[in-house]
């Protein structure tokens, strides 16, 4: 069955007479974040009895929920099929993040990743994508400002849906999310951030970079073997030129792998001439055998990188007592 949850105005126009129809359709869906068109109390009766027959809508169900201390709330969702997937909300001084899964797992295989060790079962649709920016918003009564796609899953491995899901979600006539509150990241598919340049679209693009050479990043990031850091980081410097945004680079710093000063001077070098950020992440140890960086080994990493002129700072990390690293709930959930 279609779902209407996929469709752009336009799509709905040929589906839907007249077109003032499909307008509230869409703001529906879209705007007021409806799961069903029975929630659609502008449209006669008959005419939601003929869409439910015809079509589907894309709905998150909250299977587990979790607030950290600091406010951050963990989200496992369930899709109609039973499958379930994480998002994390977090809340700054400059607004309300979320964090979304673009996929049931992951097919990337990166060895220290929660998501990474669950192999992978299928992807999201556009639609699945932005009902969990809806589902949230209604469980938590609050509206979302920021979006980041760095749950489970790898966008640009889905990338079709993951495009059509980003214009969807920035559409005037829907949430309105402006570009620059929207982050996607990715492992490295070098093809996919050609690709996504070309797309006209002001999306900052976030990279998780993890090593400073070839030899590291292989042994922990399967992806290098296919596209290795030279090219990548070329792709990100023709992305950031093409859209004039400074790209950011992940880094997670892992005890005794990759977090001495010799890696911080090597990654310097690496992205010399760089329009970037670095963002530090102390690890989080998801039981696949790698520990996080002490904090003193944190902060000699970056000032390190701050010396040798490289953006960084080390990232808040929320709702540490909540398992909010992607992946790690759903493992909980389904080792039960
Ligand atoms: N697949 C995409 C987006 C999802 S992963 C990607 O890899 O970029 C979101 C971020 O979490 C990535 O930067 C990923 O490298 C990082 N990550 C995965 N496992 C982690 C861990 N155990 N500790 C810290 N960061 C982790
Ligand atoms: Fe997939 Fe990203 Fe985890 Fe790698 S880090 S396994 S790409 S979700």
């Amino acid at each position: 069955m279609q779902s209407l949850s996929d469709m752009l105005p336009h799509e709905l126009r040929e589906q839907l007479t007249p077109a003032y129809r499909a307008e509230q359709v869409f703001a529906w869906l879209h705007q007021k974040g409806v799961p069903s068109v029975d929630d659609m109390t502008n449209l006669p009766r008959e005419l939601r009895a003929s869409l439910a027959e015809k079509f589907s809508i894309a709905n998150c169900s909250v299977a587990r929920k979790q607030v950290a201390s600091d406010g951050t709330t963990k989200f496992l969702f369930r899709l109609h099929d039973e499958q379930h997937v994480e998002s994390v909300v977090m809340r700054y001084n400059h607004g309300t993040s979320i964090c979304v899964s673009t996929q049931v797992g992951c097919r990337m295989g990166c060895k220290f990743c929660a998501t990474g060790g669950q192999g992978f079962t299928r992807n999201l649709t556009a639609g699945e994508i932005a009902a969990q920016v809806y589902a949230a918003q209604r469980e938590l009564g609050q509206g979302i400002t920021h979006i980041v796609l760095m749950g489970m899953g790898e966008p640009l491995d889905n990338y079709n849906n993951t495009l059509r899901f980003l214009r969807l979600i920035t559409h005037p006539k829907g949430q309105n999310i402006s570009q620059r509150r929207i982050s996607l990241s990715t492992c490295g598919l070098v093809p996919q951030i050609e690709q996504l340049a070309t797309e006209g679209l002001g999306v900052t693009l976030s990279v998780s970079l993890h090593a400073p050479n070839d030899d590291l990043r292989d042994s922990i990031m399967p992806i290098n073997r296919k596209y290795p850091i030279a090219q990548l980081l070329a792709a990100c410097k023709h992305y950031s030129e093409k859209t004039s945004r400074r790209i950011s680079v992940e880094y997670a710093l892992l005890r005794g792998v990759n977090d001495t000063p010799a890696h911080a001077r090597e990654l310097a070098a690496q992205l010399q001439g760089m329009l970037c950020h670095v963002n530090l992440i102390p690890a989080n140890e998801v039981g696949r055998g790698y520990e996080a960086s002490s904090p003193e080994h944190v902060q000699r990493f970056a000032q390190t990188l701050l010396r040798h002129k490289i953006n960084a700072t080390v990232r808040r990390s929320l709702g540490k007592d909540i398992d909010a690293a992607c992946g790690q709930l759903r493992n909980r959930t389904e080792s039960r």
